[in-house]
């Protein structure tokens, strides 16, 4: 008699998901070439984000494809689909999915089935209802949007270089980042130093004209370094001329005008929203329980409370932080949690297929590293405090160290020792977005409009 595999289906390429499947290929290796397991990874881009990068991808220091890891190429094991869970029935251990196919075909979703579920969608931007923001608004989640704001920012140089009208070129000139935690302050900080080194190949843009704002609504910043670095971060920005606005928000920006919490209106073509995450909206379409702020609920183990054969981990599960000492602490959403849940989970899996015990997952948060542009940084890790220099050349290390595959570790180093001997690109491919655009405008059409 022919029995089937025992299907794993992993939702989400990102560092749960691969890192998962990653650990699970590489630990079932026996029951994966017998053809008793098979693991399926669907995720709506082929390759992993390593976001800790986007802010030096978005400075021009490593290129967009360095940031990413192509899951064909390290999840040789895996049957790797790129599409987009829809929904899911635990009940029925089916998940029902989509992809470009399917959207030119216009067959709908199509259904899979499965024994094992890793669910691992991630968050995504957590926004307010603040009037224009849907219109205006840049999020900083993906290489897409960090090399989108990349492009943006230089144009935006390049316009205010080029008209004759001063309102213009002061809104050209405002930059306006809202949220203050490791993706807001980081973003600031490369991009405010690579705006500052472009300027120099201006002739009327000086690094003096630029207005930079940061807006936070609590009173400090990039919490994960802890008070006293947050407050260090503060007044190393604020010595750059970053206005940062603490204990304020963003009310409207509205037609293309900011206006904050305290009064304060700012005319800017650039609004970037980097207010904290939410749970991915995937989980409320599946039948698995999800606590008070919408993440799975799950047990230290990883598993779904009361769900058997249902796993979860990183930014979409409340995962117990037993480390903590008191009872309904919650682990944060964070790459130093999600890559080391992964592992738990794997073996967690293989050890549930094998009939043997699990384990808990404990980890203590050990602190974090931040740059805030070249040579610049903030850390506090295993109770060491770092500034400058020594923190932004920890920050490299450590992140280098992190980075998955010997090929990407080769790339992004060999990256930043040319950047080191030549100087910085400072160009804007804004024209990469619309590639279509010459040929269209030579056949007759019209010039893309600018956003
Ligand atoms: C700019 C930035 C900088 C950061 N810097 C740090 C840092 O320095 N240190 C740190 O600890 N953390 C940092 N983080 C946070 C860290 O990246 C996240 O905590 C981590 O990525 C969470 O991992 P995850 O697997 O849960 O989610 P993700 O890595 O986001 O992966 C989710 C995956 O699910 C996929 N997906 C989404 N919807 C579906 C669907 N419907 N069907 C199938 N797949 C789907 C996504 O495409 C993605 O591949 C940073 C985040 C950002 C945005």
């Amino acid at each position: 008699m022919v029995t089937e595999p025992v299907r794993i289906l992993v939702v989400g390429g990102g560092y749960v998901g691969m890192y998962t499947a990653l650990c699970l290929q590489r630990k079932l290796k026996p029951e994966l070439k017998r053809g008793e397991v098979e693991i399926v990874v669907i995720s709506p881009d082929p390759y992993m984000t390593y976001q800790p990068f986007l802010p030096e991808a978005a400075a021009g220091s490593i290129s967009p494809r360095h940031v990413v890891v192509p899951l064909r190429r390290v999840l040789g094991a895996c049957r790797v689909i790129v599409g987009e869970v829809q929904s899911i029935d635990h009940a029925k251990r089916t998940a029902s999915f989509t992809t470009l196919a399917t959207a030119e075909e216009g067959t709908g979703a199509l259904d899979i089935a499965y024994d094992e579920l890793v669910l691992a969608p991630g968050s995504v931007s957590r926004t307010l209802p603040v009037p224009g923001l849907a219109d205006h608004g840049i999020g900083f989640k993906t290489v897409e949007e960090a090399i989108g704001l990349r492009n943006h920012v230089i144009e935006q140089m390049d316009i205010a270089s080029s008209t004759r009208d001063p309102a213009v070129r002061d809104a050209a000139l405002t930059f306006v980042f809202v949220g203050g935690g490791y993706a807001g302050v980081e973003a600031l900080g490369e991009l405010e130093d690579m705006a500052r080194y472009a300027s120099r190949y201006y002739h009327n843009v000086k690094a003096e004209d630029m207005k930079w704002i940061l807006v936070e609504a609590s009173g400090r910043i990039l919490p994960e370094v802890g008070a006293e670095m947050g407050k260090y971060t503060v007044s190393q920005l604020r010595k750059r001329n970053i206005d940062v606005r603490l204990e304020t928000r963003l009310d409207t920006c509205e037609d293309r005008v900011a206006v904050l919490s305290d009064g304060a209106r700012f005319p800017t073509r650039t609004v970037v929203w980097t207010a904290g995450v939410k749970p991915h909206p995937l989980l409320a379409a599946t039948d698995l329980p999800l606590n008070e702020r919408g993440r799975l609920k799950c047990t230290a183990e990883l598993a779904v409370d009361g769900a058997p054969h249902a796993w979860g981990a990183g930014d979409a599960a409340a995962v117990p932080d037993v480390t903590a000492g008191e009872p309904g602490k919650e682990c944060a959403p964070n790459a130093q949690h999600a890559v080391r849940q992964a592992k738990v989970l794997g073996e967690n899996i293989t050890a549930s297929l094998r009939q043997q015990s699990l384990q808990e997952y404990a980890h203590k948060y050990v602190g974090s590293v931040a740059s805030l542009g070249l040579h610049k940084g903030v850390a506090h890790v295993y109770g060491r405090k770092l500034r400058g220099y020594p923190a932004w050349f920890m920050h490299r290390v450590y992140h280098l160290s992190r980075v998955p595959t010997v090929n990407r570790k080769s790339r992004v180093l060999a990256e930043w020792v040319l950047s080191g001997l030549f100087k910085r690109e400072i160009v804007s491919l804004g024209s990469l977005e619309h590639p279509r655009a010459e040929f269209e405008l030579a056949a007759g059409g019209e010039r893309p409009k600018e956003s």
